[in-house]
Parts: C-alpha cells; sequence; structure tokens
C-alpha cells in the first residue's frame, strides 16, 4: 500500500548544493588541518558532548547520524566529540545537569530546552533525496491491514492506540489530527504507551495488543526496508498528501531534527561547529545541515495541545518547582517530621513527667501529714503524765471546795456565803476543761488552714501549755514575749506545735544540767516576727549540725528524729525558716525560727 524508502527521486537542487558543499568541505578539512597541528602539538583534543533522542533504541540513534559524527571528527580534529544517546527525560536531565554541549533531538523536545534552557538550533537535518526541511517529519498511524473497517481517524474512537509515550513528538502530532476529527485520544482512546524503540508499537499492534499504532513518519517503510515488517502487513490510517516525504504520514508535516546548542556553550565552538556542519558533504544517507527552520509549526502543534511549554501554568509551575528544589523540599519535609516527631514526644514526656510529679507530691503531702500525726502523739505521749498531773490539780481544788461548801451547809450557811465558793470551783473546772481542750485540738490530725493570729497569745499558749511539764523535770522557763505583737497569717496549732517541739528538745538537752534554764524570746522587726528557743544544754553533738533537720536523725535511744524535720517543714510553709546554732560560750544551743508579719506579706 505505501511506497518504499528504497526508490530514490532525485531533487534537482541536489546537484547545485553538492558542488558548492564541496568548496566548502576542502575549505574546512583545511581550517581543521591547521587546527590539528595545534592538537599535534600536544594539547589535548577537547571534548565537545553530543546528545542525541533515541526514538528506535541506543544503536540505531548512534547509526542515523554517524555520517555527521564521522564528519565533524574528521573536519575539526581539535575536539573529540563523545555521544550520548537518551529519551527526551534523559536528555534533558543531562542539560539541566550540564552534562551535553550540543543535542540532536525531534522539534517538539527542542521546543521544550529552548523555552527551559535557553537552547537554540544551529542547523536542520535536511535528507537531499528527501522534502524541504520545514517539512521532513510527520506521524504515521497505522492499523493491521486485515481491519478494513478502520479508514478513517474518525474509525479508532473508542480503540486501543498503541504509541511510544506521551510526549514523543509523533503521538503529539497525531493527537493535533485526531482532535480535528473530534477525538481527544487521552480521553477518548485507550491509549497504550509502550515506551522505546519504537519497533515496540508495531510488535504490539500486530500481537492485536492494540487496535492501531503512532509512529514516526518513515519508520514504518525503514522497517520493510530492513525486514522488520511485510508491506502488505499494515495500513496507514487518515492519510495526508505528502508529497516530497516518500513515506506516507497521518498529520501534517513539521521541520526535521535540528542540531541544538546548549545555552552555556561558548559561542566560538558553536560557531566552528555550524560552519562545519553547512559544509558538510553528505554521506550515503544523503544528510546534510542547513540553516535552522524556525520551528514556528512546531510551536503551533504545542500551543494547540497545550503541551510542554504551553501547559497550564499552574500545573507546571508546581512540578517544575518542586522538581528543581527536590533536595531542598525533602529536606524540609524531614525537618518538618521532626519537629513534629519531637514535639509529639516533648509533650509526652511533659504530660508522664507532670503526671509523676502529681503522684510524688501527693505521696509527700501524706507522708508529711502522717509524720507530722506521728510527731504530735509522741509529743502527747511525753507529755501526758504532766498534763494528768496539770488536770489533776484543779480537781483537786474542785473535791476540796465541794467538801467545804458540804460542810458549810450541813452548819446552815445562807447562799451568800457560798457563792464565792462556787465560783472557784467553776474557774477550775472551766481551767481542767481548758486543758482538755487544748490536749484534743493538739493530738487533732488535719491542719488547719492559714488564717491572721496573734502571736502573742499563741506563743503564750504554748508556753503555758508546756510548764507543767517543764516544772516536773526541774526546767525554768523563761518567757520574754512582749504584748502586742503585730498579727501573723499561720495555722495557730502549728505554731505551738513547733514551740513546743523547740522547747521540749530544750527540756532533753539539760536534762544532765544541775541547773536547768530554756529561754523562749519573741521579737517584731523588720517585716518579720523572730522567734528563739536558747537552753544551757551541752549544745550539739559532735557533726549533728548538718544533720539536725533531717529526717529520723536522732542522737537519742528512743527518739524519733522527726521534730526538727517536720517543724522547718511547717516554718517553710509558711514562708519562714528554722535554723540553729551552738551558743557563743558553748553552753547550750540556739535554735531560731521567723515568721512573716502579716502587713509586709500584704505589702509584698
Ligand atoms: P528527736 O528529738 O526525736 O531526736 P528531733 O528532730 O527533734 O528528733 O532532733 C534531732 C536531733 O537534734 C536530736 O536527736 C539531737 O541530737 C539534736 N537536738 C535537737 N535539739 C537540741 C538541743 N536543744 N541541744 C542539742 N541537740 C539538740
Amino acid at each position: 500500500m505505501y511506497m518504499p524508502a528504497g526508490k530514490v527521486r532525485r531533487d534537482p537542487r541536489s546537484r547545485a548544493v553538492r558542488t558548492k558543499r564541496t568548496f566548502a568541505f576542502i575549505f574546512a578539512a583545511a581550517v581543521g588541518g591547521l587546527a590539528s597541528v595545534g592538537a599535534a602539538n600536544g594539547e589535548p583534543p577537547a571534548e565537545v558532548r553530543i546528545g542525541v533522542l533515541a526514538y528506535r533504541g541506543a544503536e540505531s540513534a548512534d547509526g542515523a547520524w554517524q555520517s555527521t559524527f564521522d564528519y565533524l571528527s574528521a573536519a575539526l580534529p581539535q575536539y573529540r566529540f563523545t555521544i550520548t544517546t537518551g529519551t527526551a527525560p534523559f536528555l534533558t536531565a543531562a542539560v539541566a545537569a550540564h552534562r551535553l554541549d550540543f543535542v540532536i533531538t525531534n522539534p517538539g523536545h527542542f521546543l521544550e530546552l529552548k523555552v527551559d534552557y535557553s537552547a537554540s538550533a544551529l542547523a536542520t537535518e535536511e535528507d537531499l533525496e528527501g522534502p524541504p526541511p520545514a517539512e521532513a517529519i510527520g506521524a504515521t498511524v497505522f492499523a493491521p491491514a486485515a481491519r478494513a473497517e478502520l479508514q478513517t481517524l474518525s474509525d479508532l474512537r473508542s480503540l486501543r492506540i498503541a504509541a511510544a509515550s506521551p510526549d514523543a513528538f509523533g503521538f503529539r502530532a497525531a493527537s493535533r489530527e485526531f482532535l480535528d476529527h473530534g477525538i481527544d485520544p487521552l480521553k477518548n482512546m485507550t491509549t497504550d504507551f509502550v515506551g522505546f524503540p519504537v519497533d515496540e508499537i508495531v510488535k504490539a499492534v500486530r500481537a492485536g495488543r492494540a487496535d492501531a499504532g503512532i509512529i514516526r513518519s518513515c519508520v514504518l517503510e525503514r522497517m520493510v526496508a530492513e525486514g522488520a515488517a511485510r508491506d502488505e502487513e499494515f495500513r496507514v490510517i487518515g492519510r495526508k498528501p505528502s508529497s516530497d516525504l516518500r513515506c506516507q504520514v497521518s498529520t501534517r508535516l513539521y521541520p526535521g531534527w535540528p542540531f541544538v546548542k546548549v545555552a552555556q556553550t561558548s559561542p566560538a565552538l558553536a560557531q566552528q561547529l555550524s560552519k562545519a556542519l553547512f559544509s558538510m558533504q553528505p554521506g550515503a544517507d544523503e544528510k546534510a545541515w542547513v540553516e535552522p527552520d524556525d520551528y514556528a509549526s512546531v510551536q503551533d502543534l504545542y500551543r494547540t495541545l497545550k503541551v510542554g511549554p504551553y501547559a497550564p501554568f499552574t500545573k507546571l509551575g508546581l512540578l517544575d518547582l518542586i522538581f528543581e528544589h527536590r533536595y531542598w523540599a525533602a529536606v524540609v519535609i524531614m525537618a518538618a517530621l521532626w519537629w513534629l516527631v519531637h514535639g509529639v514526644r516533648v509533650s509526652y514526656l511533659v504530660r508522664q513527667r507532670t503526671r509523676e510529679l502529681q503522684l510524688a507530691h501527693e505521696a509527700a503531702r501524706l507522708r508529711g501529714e502522717q509524720m507530722e500525726h506521728t510527731v504530735r502523739l509522741s509529743l502527747m505521749g511525753e507529755m501526758a503524765s504532766s498534763l494528768a498531773h496539770e488536770i489533776n490539780q484543779p480537781l483537786a481544788a474542785i473535791l476540796t471546795y465541794a467538801r467545804g461548801c458540804e460542810r458549810r451547809i450541813a452548819g446552815g450557811a445562807d447562799a451568800d456565803s457560798l457563792r464565792e465558793v462556787v465560783g472557784r470551783i467553776a474557774v477550775q473546772a472551766e481551767r481542767a476543761g481548758d486543758i482538755v481542750r487544748r490536749m484534743r485540738e493538739f493530738v487533732r490530725k488535719n491542719p488547719a488552714p492559714q488564717v491572721p493570729i496573734d502571736p502573742t497569745a499563741a506563743l503564750r499558749d504554748a508556753v503555758a501549755l508546756f510548764e507543767p511539764t517543764a516544772a516536773n523535770a526541774g526546767l525554768e522557763v523563761i518567757a520574754d514575749i512582749p504584748d502586742g505583737l503585730p498579727k501573723i497569717r499561720a495555722d495557730r496549732l502549728q505554731i505551738e506545735e513547733i514551740v513546743l517541739n523547740l522547747l521540749q528538745n530544750a527540756l532533753e538537752a539539760v536534762a544532765a544540767q544541775p541547773d536547768r534554764k530554756v529561754w523562749i524570746v519573741a521579737a517584731a522587726a523588720a517585716g518579720r516576727l523572730d522567734i528563739s528557743v536558747r537552753d544551757n544544754g551541752p549544745g550539739l553533738a559532735p557533726g549533728a549540725a548538718a544533720r539536725l533537720f533531717d529526717p529520723f536523725f536522732t542522737t537519742k535511744s528512743n527518739g524519733l528524729g522527726l521534730g526538727l524535720s517536720l517543724s522547718r517543714t511547717i516554718v517553710e510553709a509558711h514562708g519562714g525558716q528554722l535554723s540553729v546554732a551552738t551558743n557563743a560560750a558553748d553552753t547550750g544551743a540556739t535554735f531560731r525560727f521567723y515568721l512573716p508579719l502579716m502587713e509586709d506579706v500584704a505589702r509584698a
């Protein structure tokens, strides 16, 4: 059905062109010869890297341009030409990475390189036996000859079509023709992109995996000539007139492949190359290079299809941006991930620590309460006997007064003479009740809230509570607690407890002294209430000073070691401090603590 490539139709232009080129070749060879002298002088030939688009496999790509490479090597011996073949994306990446100086590629790919990488065409290929350079290539849509129902492009609607890739020039050229028939191959057909080499397309159609195929113009003819396909095997669909091109095409024709200069290649080198190309003597393949075409028709094709440089801006922009900054994007994504993981981890740790702290806090509070209660009970135990003695006194007095009343009543005394005695009984009973009440309050477990209290009364009460115990032990308590001390905010019982603790310790410290004394002094100054308890005992045991306030530190056989530790905790909870010093004359110890006055707290 189609014209085999073997038949050659000579173009009347070719003889004149050949003659002109022969002279040019001689000139170029002479220039090359001169240059080779330079090379022979010891300078190694500079490398010129040329990328070649492979649409029929690497070997075929090399072969197609062999005459050009042979010619360039001969004409410019000062350069060593290295050829890299690959697909369009591969070559684009190589251009982006500055690994190529020139590229021989299809017009569509050139357009992309031109827009994205400022590449420019040095020359356009020309087949001396073929069509003019502006109409050198197109695409062929073909189907098995046996499928008689497939005659026009419209017959292919909804069928399966094989092509090399969605960005192959052939597929794009054919897409435009399909669109003219109201068919968008990507939407209205099933496309099967089989990749390169394009021979795969022929195989897919032959095997029935696709109803039709899209292939670059003249490839089918070349395969028939090579014996890779049979003449009568396929029929070209939607054939267009192609007078100069000796192959059947289904599409408009576009300029031949350009020899492309990459932006950073030096103009001097480009000039040398284009000069050489224009003067190239065609080889057996009749290939030559002419002034570059303007590729406007290709631009028009891409604009119509809205592909390549004409793809909608957002899509192209975003993908380009991500691709171009992919390393930074990866770094940013990894940093964001790290930050996220770190944030989650930190918040988890913070929550865990907070929970642990809360538990520890609660445990410490319970332990503190327990300790406080234990100490209070132990103090109570120690003071119980002397308190019993103290209560006994009012009781004995009450008994005496009551017996006296009995006797007077028996003697016929009148009510008036009894009134005074009954009054005394009431006073004694009140005193006993007071002692019992205070004992009860003292052993009560829950501490009261801190409220404004009168320190004079609290301190005097504590001393009064201690008096019987001190009297029993032969200890003289010398108290200097002035009237009208300014108020403090405190739990009164806890303050009494501290004072009782210190007095009890003093009592125990002076036990061995013949003359036992304890001084308790209170004074308000500089916003605070200072209280000291001094004794004339032996002072602190050696090495004890550092550990006095540790819980369970004791030098006594029956001691608990909790009194001072607890007292310090209470003082600090009231915003004060408790400390100890051995007296100057080395007799006895002085414990001091202070509590903030209310006015001062208010000022702060
Ligand atoms: P405990 O009285 O049960 O031993 P404390 O915590 O009240 O517990 O006292 C701890 C230790 O401090 C006592 O064992 C004692 O060695 C020392 N200490 C306390 N008060 C005095 C004091 N006034 N003179 C000498 N040492 C004292």
